[in-house]
């Protein structure tokens, strides 16, 4: 039973005020008393706060329940029961747009989910539910491109043209606007079709963000590391005149390629884990890490040293003896035998072995086997690297050693 009036900002909100994560709506039994007017619903859209598992109306649903308490002062009574048809005839005023497919979704998320419905005059910013997969055609066929602005928002191209943008909620399901779906050639909307599902009344995502509030959402992941490596580059060219890195035009692809797996799969992380590999391991420019450590000691035989980010720890270890060079590479290592396990998919014993070795590095558990939660911790390791390198350099700049 809820007494509590909470204020127009909460309703108003689609965050919880006290934990700050993003609230959904569900339709559920939902008894309250205002102005000593007892009103059951049997059925309701509330906003829940899945971490503290408060619930609040909307600034809708506030405006449906004084409908009732007005219906039941005018009925002299201070009990009312409202029945399930309530919400089933609210949701039947389902909107459709000439030219669309009959897509799955549900009204009621228009009306009662915080920030759609001042838009949504004739039913404009309706979410529409699609399983993860839907977008697998859009980054296998060469015809699209398809590009994350941040974690949970991302764009659709064919050619150099937007097609769409859409969001992935928590529950990894992708949101598209009615509004923006239903100008799709049909065939889009056929094979769109195939992959709808029915609504979770979850849309907290940076697509909410960006579409709702106008906001800019923090870049993804990949692309704030990206940040990272290019600034590291940036200080090594500034402070000892060459660049760490040989970037080409290939590694602009692979920069746009560069696609947190949507699927957690062998074959949909190995994609982006050749790109990662490309950027971070392949450009390091071996040729100058040679000259530089010959420079800092001449004595070191270079045909010892194999590889490219072993010829980095080397210069590490000479040029910042304090610094401790194998934190700094360990994310890598990771990152190299990362890609190798790929190679030898068919050979469990050697994937596994292989696997605890990127866990050691990324200090995880060694048992780890979800690909999501390494691929993660490798972002992180690698960013955290890149972002401590920075920092020495510029100690280092500052006192002209
Ligand atoms: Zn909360």
């Amino acid at each position: 039973m809820h007494f509590v009036r909470v204020r127009t900002e909460e309703r108003r909100s689609l965050k919880c005020n006290k934990c700050r994560v993003w609230r959904f709506l569900k339709i559920k039994k939902y008894k309250v008393v205002q102005q000593g007017i007892e009103i059951d619903f049997v059925n309701f859209p509330v906003l829940v706060c899945p971490k503290c598992g408060k619930e609040c109306l909307s600034e809708k649903g506030e405006n449906e329940l004084r409908k009732f308490i007005r219906l039941a002062k005018s009925k002299n009574t201070n009990k009312l029961e409202v029945s399930k048809k309530y919400i089933k005839d609210f949701n039947k005023k389902k909107f459709f747009y000439k030219g669309s497919l009959e897509f799955d979704y549900c009204y009621l998320d228009s009306e009662f989910i915080p920030g759609l419905r001042r838009f949504s005059a004739g039913g404009a910013l309706i979410p529409v539910f699609f399983k993860i997969k839907v977008l697998l055609k859009y980054l296998s066929d060469p015809q699209y491109g398809l590009y994350f602005s941040s974690d949970s928002y991302g764009h659709i191209y064919k050619g150099k043209h937007e097609l769409i943008s859409f969001g992935i909620n928590r529950n990894n399901k992708v949101i598209f606007w009615y509004c923006d779906l239903y100008k799709l050639q049909k065939k889009e909307q056929h094979y769109l079709i195939s992959e709808n599902i029915r609504s979770d009344h979850d849309i907290g995502s940076d697509f909410y963000i960006a579409e709702i509030r106008a906001e800019y959402p923090k870049p993804s992941k990949e692309i704030q590391l990206e940040g990272f490596r290019a600034k590291l580059n940036n200080k090594f060219g500034k402070r000892y005149k060459f660049n760490l890195y040989t970037d080409g035009i290939e590694n602009i692809r692979a920069i746009r390629d560069i696609i947190k797996p949507i699927i957690w799969n062998k074959k949909w992380v190995k994609d982006t884990i050749q790109s990662l590999h490309l950027l971070h391991i392949e450009s390091l420019n071996e040729e100058l890490l040679k000259l530089e450590i010959t420079k800092l000691d001449s004595s070191i035989n270079l045909k010892n040293i194999d590889g490219s980010i072993n010829l980095l720890k080397q210069w590490l270890d000479l040029r910042f003896k304090k610094l401790n060079s194998q934190t700094i590479v360990a994310p890598l290592y990771a990152l190299n035998t990362f890609r190798n396990i790929f190679s030898h998919k068919k050979n469990k014993t050697r994937y596994n072995k292989d696997l605890r070795k990127i866990c050691k590095k990324l200090n995880l558990p060694e048992n780890t086997k979800n690909l999501k939660v390494i691929y993660e911790s490798l972002i992180k390791e690698l960013t955290n690297s890149y972002d401590e390198l920075s920092k020495v350099i510029k100690i280092r700049k500052s006192t002209k050693v």
